[in-house]
């Protein structure tokens, strides 16, 4: 069986944060995550779950400036990326572009239009809705292998994902 999408409601930013060990509880070597949604809507919030559950205990800080942070653990390596200030998409070729997109490497990529033709394809495309205060409406779709397995793997693992899911 394989899942291509999942949708679901988070009430607070606990729950996002519980997302985020999840979400990196699945993630495979390799993976491409594009993270879609306002300013605001909980994007950086979510990288921060995801690299508190690897161990991570220092800061998370958003991207905003240096475009890319690197986060080394024990086995992977994960970048985070924020493009909102990227000026045109070939600058990411000038930042290294490609060169960070490897076999072994994750990668979280908030505003990923902003480097639109630059990127590879996304594994998850996860689309973060503001709907209130502290609650939000998540969006998950796969559109590789890699992802669709991903997905599965949430699917299975994950307490939060209650709401409507689509197969
Ligand atoms: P983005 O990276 O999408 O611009 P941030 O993660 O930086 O957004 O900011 C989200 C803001 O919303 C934070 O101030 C956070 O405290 C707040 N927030 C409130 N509820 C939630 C929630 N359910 N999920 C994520 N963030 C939330
Ligand atoms: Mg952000």
């Amino acid at each position: 069986m394989s899942v291509h999408e999942l949708m679901f409601e988070i009430k607070t930013e606990d729950e996002m944060m519980q997302f985020g060990s999840a979400l990196a509880k699945v993630c495979e070597p390799g993976c491409v995550v594009f993270l879609e949604g306002e300013l605001g809507a909980g994007k950086t919030t979510l990288v921060r779950g995801v690299l508190r559950a690897l161990g991570h205990s220092g800061a998370v800080k958003s991207p905003t400036y240096t475009l890319v942070e690197q986060y080394d653990f024990d086995k992977k390596r994960i970048y985070h990326f924020d493009l909102y200030r990227l000026g045109s998409p070939e600058e990411l070729e000038y930042m290294g572009g490609r060169d960070y997109f490897q076999a072994n490497t994750i990668s979280f990529i908030e505003w990923p239009m902003n480097a639109e033709g630059y990127l590879p394809e996304a594994d998850l495309t996860i689309v973060i809705e503001y709907q209130g205060m502290d609650q939000r409406f998540v969006q998950i779709n796969s559109s590789t292998t890699l992802g669709e397995s991903m997905l599965s793997a949430l699917k299975k693992d994950n307490g939060l994902v209650s709401a409507s899911q689509a197969e």
